[in-house]
């Protein structure tokens, strides 16, 4: 099914197949000044974006534009020009900066419709929540005439959608839990009655790359990644790991699947070593796995991150995999926390500090147990790409981080994402 012109995000159009087997389109548009000026980030589009895929509609174009009525009418009139699907989050509150519902009946040329129940359920609610109902409140009770409104049973703002032409543009509520609710609800009716049938799937598969940069997995899988379409594969670069992204447009699950699986296994396959397992979560999930695959519990000791890397585990490793951790202020004495981690029953105790390492037969190590030390000798560490790691027969084993140069911004995330790349490399080589 290697048919669609430009992946998946690429331009739409039938390309030799019938208007029935092209995927539906959609354009995601969020309005709302202080998401435009940047206050605040938009993450409807991303949410719909996904679900949208789930059921097979490829969301092609993403757009944030303020509260300004000329400016929704236009964009309204544009993805509904362009685009089997369209939907719209934002500006369906009570308002003056709530334009949705006046720019939508301008886009399509249309009077706007007074729904006397609505408005009767907007009052019922106020009175439900102990509140006068302000008239303002009651602008919620117009819609576009050529619209038809979609209760909203989480909000007051009830939501409205336009169908005409094979197509549709769904209006949607700003507030993101009252967006994702009707989202998958009245949305998915709507646009799934558009085309029925089957619906179709856009699939997203993560393979995993530890500790190699962006360059060299692009190097890597250079000949996989050109020109690819249909999967359509993509880097995503985060601190020590790079994700391969693999995404594939398909009439359902089984053929998604069938089209991924033997570029997938090429992936891994050239990842070798550093193929650091499949799906969301990042490198973290991937120290859970091996924790659990040798069926070891850590116990962390962290001075240097500020929290930042006791908390990014915490939320990754099943209680089974963590007996604890200690985010102490440098200074404190790690043998203490040693000390407490192992009567937790800590298997392996990865310690951050800015002190030096324990000496070896001191602590835990003593009795059999595995010490990882990552140790950082600069209070102030700048990390980068070089370490070095040494092993001591009795005193377990421990890492050193060579301090290099790097930019100072999010340093406790970088020392927290390397710590975990070394805890992942060292629990791989423990064979
Ligand atoms: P609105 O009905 O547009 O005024 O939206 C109500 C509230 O929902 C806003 O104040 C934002 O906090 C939030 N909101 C609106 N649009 C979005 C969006 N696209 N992404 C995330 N939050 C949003
Ligand atoms: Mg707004």
């Amino acid at each position: 099914m290697n048919t669609f012109a430009g992946g998946p995000g690429g331009p739409s159009g039938p390309q030799g197949e019938t208007a029935n087997q092209r995927p539906l389109t959609a354009m995601l548009v969020a309005t709302g000044t202080e998401l435009a000026l940047g206050r605040s980030l938009d993450t409807n589009c991303a949410f719909l974006a996904d679900l949208l895929g789930s059921w097979g509609i490829r969301a092609a174009r993403h757009v944030t534009i303020p509260d300004d009525p000329a400016e929704i009418a236009r964009t309204v009139r544009e993805a509904f020009a362009g685009y089997d699907v369209t939907v719209m989050t934002g500006g369906l509150g009570p308002t003056e900066d709530d334009w949705t519902r006046i720019a939508v009946a301008r886009a399509f040329s249309c009077q706007l419709a007074y729904h006397p129940d609505i408005a009767e359920g907007i009052r019922e609610r106020m009175r439900e929540w102990g509140f006068p109902c302000p008239d303002n409140n009651l602008r919620q009770a117009w819609a576009p005439a050529c619209a038809f409104v979609i209760p909203n049973p989480v909000g007051t703002a009830p939501a409205f959608a336009v169908r005409r032409e094979g197509k549709c543009a769904v209006f949607l509520p700003g507030v993101p839990r009252e967006a994702e609710s009707l989202a998958r609800t009245a949305v998915r009716d709507l646009v799934l009655g558009l085309r029925p049938g089957a619906p179709g799937a856009v699939r997203t598969f993560t393979v995993k790359a530890a500790g190699l940069g962006e360059g060299r997995v692009d190097e890597l899988l250079r000949d996989i990644l050109r020109g690819s379409v249909n999967p359509y594969v993509g880097l995503s670069a985060g601190m020590y790991e790079t994700k391969v992204l693999v995404t594939v447009e398909a009439a359902g699950e089984e053929e998604a699947w069938d089209l991924a699986f033997p570029v997938l296994s090429e992936i891994e396959k050239r990842l070798g070593p550093h193929h650091a397992g499949s799906g969301e979560g990042g490198l973290r999930s991937a120290v859970a796995g091996r924790l659990r695959e040798k069926g070891l519990r850590l116990g962390i000791i962290d001075s240097i991150t500020a929290g930042v890397l006791a908390r990014s585990l915490l939320e990754a490793l099943p209680p089974e995999c963590l007996a604890g951790a200690v985010s102490c202020p440098p200074g404190l004495r790690s043998l203490n926390a040693q000390n407490y981690l192992s009567a937790e029953g800590a298997d392996l105790v990865m310690s951050l500090s800015s002190k030096s390492a324990p000496s070896p037969g001191k602590g835990p190590a003593a009795d059999g147990k595995i010490t990882v030390v990552t140790h950082i000798r600069d209070a102030r560490p700048r990390i980068g790409a070089a370490w070095s790691r040494r092993r001591r027969a009795k005193g377990g084993d421990f890492f050193q981080i060579t301090p290099v140069s790097g930019p100072p911004s999010h340093l406790n995330e970088r020392v927290a994402a390397l710590a975990c790349f070394q805890l992942w490399s060292f629990l791989g080589d423990m064979g």
